[in-house]
């Protein structure tokens, strides 16, 4: 049977139909539910941005990641963007097949501080590696500790010299074990209980490593 389309009596014998409207149609109801821009927030200080979890160095990789979460219902393929607008494809999949539009949305920045630049400003560390050794091998090593770091969303609070080394204080007591495990290095650990939270003591891990 011969269907037309009830908003612009396209025929079922020119065009694909969804439901009981045409392909043309479809397409435009689709786009006209689709929001005209987003709120990406942005940290005012290291300009990553965030996503669901975490906060990602802003590219094209990180913005497509966020829009693929903001439309979860869709399948999303970022095409272009720029400081204020991306090109999308969007392709929602139907009991009739799949539809796919192209849309552009604008961009709105919004600032805000990722807990990491927070924490960074206020001094907070949880783990120290008491580094001892060589001065060529512990410069080294402390350039190596602050790319790990960095490159894990993480960071290096001070580093502060001490007598016969250098005390690295860093903002992420796993991530300091896994570093010092992945350097093959076996540490002499303590822990000092620095406070509480929601009834459980914290403590600061103290890693001496001699290289
Ligand atoms: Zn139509
Ligand atoms: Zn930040």
């Amino acid at each position: 049977m011969v269907k037309y389309c009830p908003t612009c009596n396209r025929s079922s014998q020119d065009f694909r139909f969804y439901g009981q409207f045409c392909e043309v149609c479809s397409i435009k109801k689709m786009e006209e539910s689709l929001p005209k821009r987003i709120e990406i927030k942005e940290c005012r200080s290291c300009l990553k941005i965030r996503s669901r979890h975490d906060f990602l160095p802003k590219n094209e990789e990180s913005l497509e990641q966020i829009l693929k979460e903001r439309f979860s219902g869709y399948d999303l393929e970022l095409l272009f963007a720029d400081e204020s607008k991306a090109m999308v494809r969007i392709i929602k999949h139907t009991p009739d097949g799949p539809l796919s539009a192209e849309k552009e949305l604008g961009i709105v920045i919004g600032k805000t501080t990722c807990e990491n630049c927070a924490r960074k400003a206020g001094g907070y560390y949880e783990a120290i590696i008491q580094l001892r050794g060589r001065q060529e091998k512990m410069d080294k090593f402390i350039e190596k500790t602050k790319k790990f770091f960095e490159s894990h969303n993480a960071f290096v609070a001070k580093v502060k010299e001490e007598d016969n080394g250098f005390d690295i204080y860093l903002s992420d007591k796993k991530l300091a074990r896994s570093f010092i495990s992945g350097m093959g290095l076996v540490p002499n650990t303590s822990y000092t209980l620095y406070g509480m939270k929601n009834g459980k003591r914290l403590y600061r891990n103290t890693y001496a490593v001699r290289i």
